[in-house]
């Protein structure tokens, strides 16, 4: 590698060519593929650090995407003052953009002018391909071969290739019989084509064939465009740029900027707290209207903050999506073919459009809906269907492209041990950051599967890409390492961070290129991350923070590795925690019991309220000192049904019949039993074993009234969370000893089962997740003595443990109590128990009770549904 600062322009060295020749190989420290977006910058900035650099290209010209996309119509769907380089704001004051949507032509030549500013097309070769990459262990460099034969060596080799730069190839029969003319969107002829007087087949309607289909109607004499999924496109309103965006970004340049990288999707803009479920019909309209006129893709994916989270949410907009349509489409016929059914709003690629759909209102142009009359055959004069024949003088691909990992695959990356990358991403693709991937040393991708990517606005994230990368190489050399490379442990912990985010989500039901759904044989995988520009780059300068952490550097500066999973809470525990941290809270062991109690009611009120069940009902039991207040929870369908006594939590001292709410309805509905909540006694008015004692109280009262209360004699179980879960514990050793009632299940969340506070997940989540060591401290002080907490009646763990019922036991990853709750789970199997143990992953000790707001729960919860109901014969809920 060169020395900081001193620029270097390639070596070269002898390698065996194919015939025993000689063949010289340029050697840089440096090879980007792709002169686009990143690969102009990449080089501009690896320059200035003095790394010898060589870009290449298979377009004989700059620009990429921009280059091979020409067709007409073609524009970005960010607007252009924020699709730009904002690295250099000396040169943003040169460029002046005409419109708010730039065409191609107008973003080719700024990326011309790129090229020419920095003086870039110096280290480009282009007319190009890189064909083939393999890792020299023994060199710790890359040797690269071109389509020209030549053969290149690198220290670090950066995909900067492009996520939409591989088109798909057309997987029809006969594609290659047609005589008349053929396009493809994604490689147009750089000369112009035209169309006058001609009939044109258009196929594919995503968003090359929504900006073209417009300009080709125009000219054409017939058009038929072929479509085999209607898409959600709104209107660019086109026109001059955005004044209201202009003011702001004259205003403060670098503020905006900022704004930008800190923002969702890469573009400044409000975010919302509207829900689109329970907002009013009002409110709906009125927040949709204002987006539709903005004429702005993250405007609309914005409209509400579960938009993609809610079905329902999703609905509302594709509905008043489709009602646009319907307004503007005089053939219902045709407008019903237009409208998008098959996947919710957002989950494809939305598109932006100008009279896309006025076009169909034109008397030579006609859609033909693949769905209903597939593709028989391109014949040599046109396309059958399976009931009609079509005569074409051109046909028109807009089918898209292999998305994200097919231009890096397309390439033959041979890394460590001769393992190949095709190989490695057989099942999908695995990164870390959406930047690296483990195997394969210094290889780089650009906005990479795993990283926000086509989810954003691309500038940005390539611009942070870039400086990632540029960056670390730049550490990299001063502190005398050659190599970095991922660990698997950081890599498989990050593939899971983006799983769980998606999954979260409505993006994966859709069968979107996003999910390399059209592409045949393409693992289905959800490729890019969709926690946002924000998330994402915080978690990037984390990891640089901690010392890269999760990566292994080598060289003669020795060997480094801080091993490591940056994200490892569920999406929506963090965001949760994080919503609470900005509200500075106090701890509730700093307040009375009496505050203690006020706040936990106010934080109530705020929550969802949980799904619909069939009937809700209050009353009062007896307890073992006086009567208890209960809460009956029956399903929707009809009865008669097993029963759960279900106890809260609140560490004896805080709950009560409204605390857990959510989370009983859910549990009603998951389950189909009855679920009869038990407000016992709290500490510290009544102090051990009061609670306990209800407990088991409730558990017999609830057997001797089964059937009044519309349950059936003999099918009960009981279910708890925390304290809850202790006394529920509790009450089935107490049945058992006492020789009924007859408990056939014990469904625990998070229980207390021991007294005893040096377990590590005490020490390991001590702080910051809630439920604190601290807190813990305070509700075992307020229920029992010291004396009495050893008692099995206080902990379960320490009681006699056989011939008790079946138990579903649910921990929580980061919880002080997670460990003692296994250690029940690992002492009832023992004792000959049948035990299912849950380890919640990335949840937190109140997680799994958060109904509607904590989504990543709700798996778990359907669980805990299906095993009480596997507690119970199955004959009786037939
Ligand atoms: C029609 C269209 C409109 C778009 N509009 C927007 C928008 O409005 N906003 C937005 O954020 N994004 C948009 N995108 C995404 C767009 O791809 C990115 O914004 C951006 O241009 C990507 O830049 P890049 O340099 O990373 O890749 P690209 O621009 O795709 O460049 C990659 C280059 O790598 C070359 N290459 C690939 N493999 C090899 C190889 N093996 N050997 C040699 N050369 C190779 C290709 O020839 C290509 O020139 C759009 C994409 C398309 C197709």
């Amino acid at each position: 590698m060169t020395t900081r600062g001193r620029r270097r322009r390639g070596g070269g060295h002898t390698v065996p060519g194919e015939n025993g020749s000689s063949i010289v190989a340029a050697e840089v420290d440096v090879v980007v593929v792709g002169a686009g977006f990143s690969g102009l910058y990449l080089l501009h900035r690896l320059r200035l650090l003095g790394f010898s650099t060589k870009v290449v290209d298979a377009a004989d010209d700059v620009g990429g995407t921009w280059y091979w996309n020409r067709y007409p119509g073609a524009r970005c769907d960010i607007p252009t003052t924020d699709y730009s380089y904002s690295f250099d704001p000396e040169f943003e004051l040169e460029w002046t953009w005409s419109e708010k949507y730039a065409t191609q032509p107008e973003i080719l030549s700024y990326l011309r002018h790129v090229a020419d500013r920095y003086d870039l097309r110096r280290d480009i070769e282009f007319s190009t391909r890189i064909e083939s990459a393999a890792w020299d262990e023994s060199a710790s460099r890359w040797r690269l071969r071109t389509d020209r034969g030549e053969q290149v060596s690198c220290r670090f080799y950066v995909m900067a290739s492009g996520c939409l730069s591989l088109p798909k190839a057309p997987d029809i029969e006969g594609a290659d019989q047609f005589r008349g003319a053929v396009y493809f969107t994604s490689k147009w002829p750089h000369e112009n084509v035209d169309f006058t007087g001609k009939r044109v087949a258009v196929i594919g309607t995503g968003s090359s064939g929504i900006q073209s289909i417009p300009l080709i109607a125009a000219q054409g004499a017939q058009l038929i465009v072929f479509q085999r999924t209607a898409n959600f496109s709104i209107p660019a309103r086109n026109g001059p740029p955005s004044a209201e965006r202009l003011a702001a970004l004259t205003t403060d340049r670098a503020a905006y900027r900022e704004a930008a990288k800190w923002s969702r999707g890469g573009v400044p803009g409000e975010i919302t707290e509207v829900s689109g479920a329970t907002a009013t019909e009002e409110i709906r309209r009125e927040r949709f209207e204002a987006a539709w006129e903005a004429g702005e893709l993250l405007e609309i994916l914005g409209v509400f903050n579960d938009l993609m989270l809610n079905p329902v949410a999703n609905e509302v907009v594709a509905e008043m999506i489709r009602e646009r349509i319907r307004s503007v489409v005089v053939d219902p016929d045709t407008a019903e073919t237009l409208c998008p059914r098959d996947h919710p709003f957002g989950t494809k690629r939305p598109c932006l459009d100008t009279n896309y759909f006025k076009t169909y209102n034109l008397p030579h142009v006609r859609i033909v809906d693949l769905r209903k009359h597939p593709i028989a055959a391109i014949t040599e004069s046109g396309l059958d269907t399976n009931d009609e024949s079509f005569e074409f003088d051109a046909i028109v691909y807009a089918t898209g492209f292999d998305a994200m990992t097919g231009p890096v695959v397309a390439v033959d990356i041979t890394g460590r041990d001769g393992v190949t990358l095709r190989e490695k991403w057989m099942d999908g693709p695995s990164t870390y950051l959406g930047l690296t991937t483990a195997g394969f040393p210094n290889f780089f991708t650009i906005t990479g599967p795993g990283s926000p990517s086509v989810l954003s606005n691309m500038a940005v994230s390539i611009e942070q890409h870039v400086d990632w990368i540029v960056d670390c190489l730049d550490r990299l050399r001063a502190r005398g390492f050659e190599t970095i490379e991922p660990t698997s442990v950081a890599e498989a912990g990050w593939n899971q961070h983006v799983e769980d985010c998606a999954a979260i989500t409505l993006y994966p039901t859709a069968d979107s290129w996003y999910m390399g759904a059209n592409v045949p044989g393409k693992p289905r995988v959800f490729l890019p991350y969709v926690a946002g520009v924000d998330a994402y780059r915080a978690a990037c300068d984390e990891v640089a923070a901690k010392d890269y952490l999760g990566y292994r550097f080598a060289g003669p500066g020795g060997l480094h590795c801080n091993d490591g999973v940056i994200r490892r809470l569920q999406p929506d525990v963090a965001m949760v925690l994080e919503a609470m941290a900005a509200m500075e809270l106090p701890p509730i062991e700093s307040m009375s019991v009496a505050e203690a109690r006020t706040f936990m009611q106010a934080v109530e009120a705020e929550r969802p309220p949980g799904p619909e069940v069939g009937e809700i009902i209050d009353g009062v039991m007896s307890g073992a000192a006086q009567g208890l207040d209960y809460r009956l929870y029956r399903p929707a369908s009809p009865g008669p049904h097993p029963i759960v006594a279900y106890f809260h939590g609140g560490g004896w001292v805080l709950g009560s019949l409204d605390s857990d709410d959510p989370f009983c309805r859910d549990l009603c509905a998951r389950s189909d039993t009855v679920i009869v909540s038990v407000n016992y006694r709290h500490a510290p008015e009544a102090r051990f074993p009061a609670a306990a004692d209800d407990a088991f109280a409730a558990v017999r009262w609830i057997a001797a009234h089964a059937i009044e209360l519309g349950g059936i004699a003999g099918q009960l179980a009981v279910a708890g969370w925390s304290s809850g879960a202790n006394v529920a514990a509790v009450a089935c050793q107490l049945a058992r000893d006492a020789g009924g009632p007859d408990i056939l299940g014990q469904v625990l969340l998070t229980p207390v089962t021991d007294a005893v506070m040096s377990r590590p997940s005490y020490e390991d989540n001590a702080d910051g997740y809630v439920m604190t060591a601290a807190l813990m401290q305070w509700f075992w002080d307020h229920y029992a003595d010291l004396a009495d907490r050893s008692e099995p009646k206080a902990s379960p763990l320490r009681g006699e443990l056989s011939n008790l019922p079946p138990a579903l036991i649910v921990t929580a990853e980061f919880d002080p109590l997670r460990d003692e709750g296994v250690a029940y789970a690992e002492a009832l199997a023992s004792a000959g128990v049948p035990v299912r143990h849950l380890l919640a992953r990335g949840h937190i000790h109140t997680s799994l009770t958060m109904v509607d707001v904590v989504l990543s729960g709700a798996d778990l919860r359907a669980q805990m549904g299906e095993t009480v109901q596997s507690f119970f014969p199955a004959t009786v809920l037939a």
